[in-house]
């Protein structure tokens, strides 16, 4: 039995109540009889609730949801465009381990929905036996990793685990002294809203730090029942973060976004990602251009609070990791003065202090990190990221001293 499928009477009800053939979606709208083969190759699962949702056929809240002819299209992406389950990468089954200090953890391949253009589609939207055993295989690995600070809990969503299920692998990470950070990742509170109970909320909350990164996508999304799900998780004390990726037809216009960020911030969520969609096998047809995300966060940067304007990102292809995208506000820098262009497009000059760098003086560049040895910065020229030669050995840390760490967030 998988872990998902013991979910609490909420998680089973939501399953047993989810759309999971295109007849239901007949139901109330027309649905192109050629859809029908791609619920062959790709699961589907929309919560009633969010069927709801759908206003007309083609719609933002149909295109995340409803099966599309076009993904049996012969795209040439790949399934695993991010290089997750390279060996690498993943040194135990479903866990990824890609940045120095933080590891990715699957706790199951379900989802409330099947989102048709999710990056793991080749686990969520295929199956891929995530089970009891290979979470303790993570968990052990976690455990046998000092360098390890940080645990992003995904899947699937891990929110479709019981409550004692996840009360479980929460408690058994933050049994590991080195673990500081938990984070949940969920799309919970934007499908299936009803999941989320106080006493949920409270059972994550009391793991503290845990922070919680939720996927709206459209601000039709952000209903008031999904209000009550965020201010739950946020009244438990339970940082919030929102993850969107852009998709064509669904949020590539500034308004859209603008709109999206606002009405999430009045739940409390700070939007933190907008994220380019990735490469994924059978999704091209929800992709946009890079221009298009750049022009919305130029849309939104300067025109509207800071909180309301998430980290645009591409996930590099083949592991790259997150690389920000950002519109070319600095056009020239000197140790005499830095050239701006702010929102409005006006030439900014900024004058330098007569002092030299950090790095002139003490020597170092780089990144520091407890336990972390770093012996190569990969630059495209000689003198690259933060100056440092290629091939240069950066200074190693001495090991962080968690103790006065705890002393300090004690106080
Ligand atoms: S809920 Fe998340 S993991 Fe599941 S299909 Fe949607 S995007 Fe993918």
């Amino acid at each position: 039995m998988s872990d998902s499928d013991s979910a609490s009477p909420y998680g089973v009800a939501a399953l047993k109540e989810a759309a999971t053939s295109l007849n239901a979606v007949r139901d109330k709208f027309e649905v192109p009889s050629d859809a029908d083969a791609v619920n062959q190759e790709y699961r589907m699962r929309i919560p009633t609730y969010y069927l709801g949702l759908i206003e007309k056929e083609g719609d933002p809240i149909w295109l995340q949801s409803v099966p599309d002819s076009r993904e049996l299209d012969d795209d040439n992406l790949p399934e695993d465009p991010l290089a997750e389950d390279k060996p690498e990468y993943s040194p135990v089954p479903h866990l990824t381990h890609r940045y120095p200090d933080r590891v990715l953890l699957l706790v199951t391949d379900r989802c409330p929905m099947y989102c048709r253009y999710c990056t793991r589609k080749r686990k969520t939207l295929k199956g891929s036996g995530v089970g009891s055993d290979t979470i303790q295989q993570g968990i052990d690995y976690i455990a046998a990793h000092p360098e390890v600070r940080d645990v992003i809990i995904s899947g699937g969503d891990p929110l479709m685990l019981s409550d004692e299920k996840l009360r479980s692998v929460l408690a058994r990470l933050r049994a590991i002294p080195h673990v500081q950070i938990l984070r949940v990742h969920t799309r919970m509170p934007c499908v299936q809203p009803q999941r989320v109970t106080k006493e949920l909320a409270e059972m994550i909350g009391s793991f503290k730090p845990v922070f919680m990164n939720v996927h709206f996508n459209h601000p039709r999304e952000v209903t008031d029942e999904a209000k009550r799900a965020l201010d739950l998780l946020a009244d438990a004390g339970i940082p919030l973060g929102n993850q969107t990726v852009l998709l064509r037809g669904v949020n590539d216009d500034p308004k859209v976004m603008m709109e999206l960020n606002h009405k999430l911030l009045m739940c409390r969520v700070k939007p933190y990602y907008l994220y380019q969609a990735d490469m994924v096998k059978s999704t091209d047809h929800l992709r946009t251009r890079v221009e298009d995300g750049i022009a919305i966060i130029q849309a939104l940067r300067g025109w509207t609070s800071g909180l309301a304007v998430p980290q645009y990102v591409i996930d590099g292809p083949d592991g790259g990791g997150k690389i920000p995208i950002v519109p070319q506000y600095l056009q020239k820098l000197d140790s005499d003065e830095v050239i701006l262009q702010n929102y409005q497009g006006r030439r900014i000059v900024y004058q330098q202090p007569s002092v030299p760098t950090r790095a002139e003086v003490t020597g170092e560049n780089g990144v520091f990190l407890p336990g972390q040895k770093i012996t190569q910065l990969e630059t495209n020229g000689a003198n690259g990221a933060n100056g440092a030669s290629i091939g240069k050995t950066l200074p190693v840390l001495d090991q962080y001293d968690f103790a006065a760490s705890e002393g300090c967030c004690d106080e």
